[in-house]
């Protein structure tokens, strides 16, 4: 049995969400919104798997005119991402049953305008609507005032933000929303999803880890973070971010669904020490915004060949646009971040240069040595051995 939650009860359309509420599964379309053929067969795998809930993303007037004709095409439960339009909102709340907004995107339309305007803006839009909120907070895209107040501390970054935004809903009268608090790192999930709890008890919260990656890494970093949070009653829905391919996406539902079966049983997987001391590889879960479907069968290659640096504590990311890939690859050791026909590969937050998908391994082998050489001889940037 999992331990009861202390959330209070709010609704996606007739889904009830938070309190006793079982905790919901879901996932996102991971289509060009407007590509509304390949939108709508994607939401059909989703729906089969089992989704509770299926979240598009929509940044465009071409996505919201497909979400007009998604909408009548489906019965599922469908959030909305709003990625960086949010005042596409108004359009949108009649079509969805939730909205969600990243704090972290707020200031890039209307930078003048307070950012406690637009938040109450979007509470009017929901609540006029009756739509459910959720204040997705990501540690790749802080809004820049708390990015720098809390440079060496991303939890207390996304707590903090977290913390604010729910303030900033509430002066609405609007509490029909949930809180989400994501990082690539299970740890920084598990710390942050704690941390908000305690002081924000009676929020509910949707528990994900954010570019996760390839199977089986991806699902064996999840269940860290889901073991830990929902065995301390923490967390009333959940998304398996996941890279796979189209036809597979429902995967994301079917190991969410088998996670809640096993810790609710008790089945816990212990992760041997030094499981985060190696290569990690970390890759979005793709969505409406890949623009070269040649995304996923890169990470997956870059996963296959970099085996030569497993040991090694570095950090791979592999992201799958050009909006924010470039952001989100600044933390990791090295970067690829996917344009419509060229990879940019990063070297921390240093560009080191844009090639085509079959090209841009070998580049990256390049760096991926040189890095390993320089960590085994400091000084010189040559490997320790005799030649
Ligand atoms: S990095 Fe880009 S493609 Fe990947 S999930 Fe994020 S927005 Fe979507």
């Amino acid at each position: 049995m999992l331990p009861p939650r202390r959330t209070r009860a709010i609704t996606v359309r007739h889904l009830p969400l938070g309190a006793q509420a079982p905790i919901a599964v879901q996932s996102m379309a991971a289509t060009q919104t407007a590509d509304l053929e390949r939108t709508l067969e994607q939401v059909a795998i989703l729906e089969a798997a089992g989704a509770d809930i299926i979240r598009l993303a929509v940044d465009s007037r071409a996505d919201l005119a497909a979400m007009e004709r998604i909408r009548p095409a489906t019965d599922a439960l469908l959030c909305v991402d709003l990625q960086e339009s949010y005042r596409l909102a108004a359009d949108l709340a009649p079509l969805v049953d939730k909205l969600r907004y990243n704090p972290g995107h707020l200031h890039h339309h209307e930078p003048t305008r307070p950012v406690a305007d637009k938040v109450a803006w979007l509470a009017d839009q929901a609540a006029n609507h009756n739509c459910a909120l959720r204040i997705g907070v990501n540690a790749g895209s802080f809004p820049p005032e708390y990015a720098q107040r809390f440079a060496d501390d991303h939890v207390a970054a996304a707590v903090q933000c977290a913390l604010d935004h729910c303030d900033l809903i509430e002066q609405s009268g609007f509490t029909n929303f949930v809180v989400s608090l994501k990082d690539s790192d299970p740890r920084l999930v598990i710390e942050a999803n704690q941390r908000f709890a305690a002081q924000r008890p009676d929020v509910p919260l949707h528990l994900g880890v954010t570019e996760a990656g390839l199977p089986p890494d991806g699902v064996i970093k999840t269940r860290i973070a889901f073991e830990q949070l929902l065995s301390q009653g923490l967390g009333d829905t959940l998304r398996v971010s996941l890279t796979v391919p189209f036809a597979e996406k429902g995967m994301e539902i079917e190991v969410g669904r088998q996670m809640l079966r096993d810790i609710a049983a008790g089945r816990f997987r212990s992760v041997p020490q030094g499981f985060f001391d190696g290569l990690n590889i970390i890759a979005c879960p793709s969505c409406s915004r890949v623009e070269n479907d040649s995304f996923v069968a890169l990470a997956e290659e870059v996963k296959r060949t970099t085996t030569y640096a497993a040991d090694e504590k570095i950090t791979i990311a592999v992201m799958g646009c050009r909006v924010n890939g470039p952001g989100e690859t600044d933390n990791a050791d090295l970067g690829l971040w996917c344009g419509p026909r060229l990879v940019t590969l990063k070297r921390g937050a240093r560009t080191i240069g844009s090639w085509p998908f079959a090209e841009v391994l070998e580049k990256l082998h390049t760096e991926l040595r040189q890095i390993v050489a320089e960590r085994a001889c400091p000084t010189t940037g040559q490997s320790g051995e005799s030649a």
